[in-house]
């Protein structure tokens, strides 16, 4: 035995010396073995874009038409300098170049009746790619289109009522009434307004709206129209914007629509304008009202735009309010 502790034993040397050999044979100077146990090819999917959860007695299964990318947070998000804008993003972690809304359509099954709440951007493709994804996330979920009972629509804007028709003037859901304010019916589907800057808005609510008006129901102001959903006006993004108070068994959640289009930007400053708000005077003084209101009652919220898939509280936080996004469940109860 030699004292030398580095000096290998010779059946050793000569494993050693033959691996060194086919090293220098290859040429690479890469080994002539198979490949490492880590290189797999990248999947590039994701899961399936629903998400499930009891309130009371009733199954909510949100559904996504897909994330929508509004662009230039400067542009969209006004009453502040951009630079305020662009620190509340950067202070949340959050891209400063591009805000990007959820699409998150909630559909509640009450037992008797699938109630879905908003519908996405349909066939426009008028912010890109990724939004139309409805059908698809449904079937993802295992829903059918035949089988939705009711259609809840906050407003009639592009991205909410979108998805009840198809490009051809078919409807994409049978057997659904359709359910809305005649205030936004009527401004939205207004064949005037086709020659002003609301053009696109009107076109796609005239394509989507028009073709199904025998089924459409006018709720009202606190209105239970539906068993366990309750209409409460939210005026200012649009005249007959809505808010939806959905409860089952002592539970209860407020379906937000567009009362906030972000966790941080709309709710940590109520006050901050949106560049869609019809009247963003009065869409400040409605969300400052109805925020105060959830946040004292404690009531949940399921926001339509906030980050996937929506659902969580609101607390007061200084001059605003904060949003706790509620964790996601992924065993059945
Ligand atoms: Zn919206």
């Amino acid at each position: 035995m030699s004292n030398d502790p580095f000096r290998l034993p010779s059946a050793s040397r000569r494993g050693f010396l033959g691996a060194a050999a086919a090293l220098a044979a290859t040429g690479s100077g890469l080994p002539l073995i198979g490949p490492a146990a880590a290189k797999a090819p990248l999947s590039k999917t994701q899961p399936a874009y629903f998400y499930r959860f009891m309130l009371g007695t009733a199954e909510v299964t949100v559904v996504s038409d897909g994330p929508l990318p509004l662009g230039d947070p400067g542009t969209s998000f006004l009453g502040v300098p951009k630079e305020t804008v662009y620190g509340m993003l950067e202070n949340s972690f959050l891209p400063k170049d591009n805000v990007v809304l959820e699409q998150n359509i909630p559909i509640v099954n009450f037992g008797d009746r699938l109630v879905m709440f908003d519908t996405g951007m349909g066939f426009s493709k008028a912010f890109g790619p990724t939004t139309g994804r409805l059908m698809k996330s449904m079937e993802e979920a295992g829903i059918k289109a035949g089988d939705i009972d009711d259609i809840v629509c906050s407003h009639a804007h592009i991205d909410h009522i979108g998805g009840i028709c198809t490009a051809d003037g078919k409807p994409l859901f049978p057997n659904a009434r359709i359910h809305i304010s005649q205030t936004d019916f009527d401004f939205w589907t207004d064949e005037s307004k086709l020659g002003s800057p609301l053009k696109a808005f009107i076109e796609h609510a005239r394509a989507n709206l028009l073709p199904v008006r025998d089924r459409i129901v006018f709720f009202k102001d606190q209105q239970e129209f539906l068993p366990g959903v309750q209409a409460i006006a939210a005026p200012g993004h649009t005249a007959g914007h809505h808010i939806f108070k959905v409860a089952s068994a002592g539970k209860s959640f407020v379906f937000l629509g567009d009362l906030t289009h972000h966790a941080v930007l709309l709710t940590e400053n109520p006050r901050l304008e949106f560049a869609y708000d019809s009247d963003p005077k009065q869409a400040v003084q409605s969300r400052v009202r109805l925020l105060t209101m959830l946040a004292q009652e404690k009531t949940p919220v399921m926001s339509y735009h906030f980050a996937w898939p929506g659902f969580g509280n609101l607390a007061k936080a200084g001059e605003g309010f904060r949003y706790y996004p509620a964790p996601m469940q992924l065993i059945p109860v």
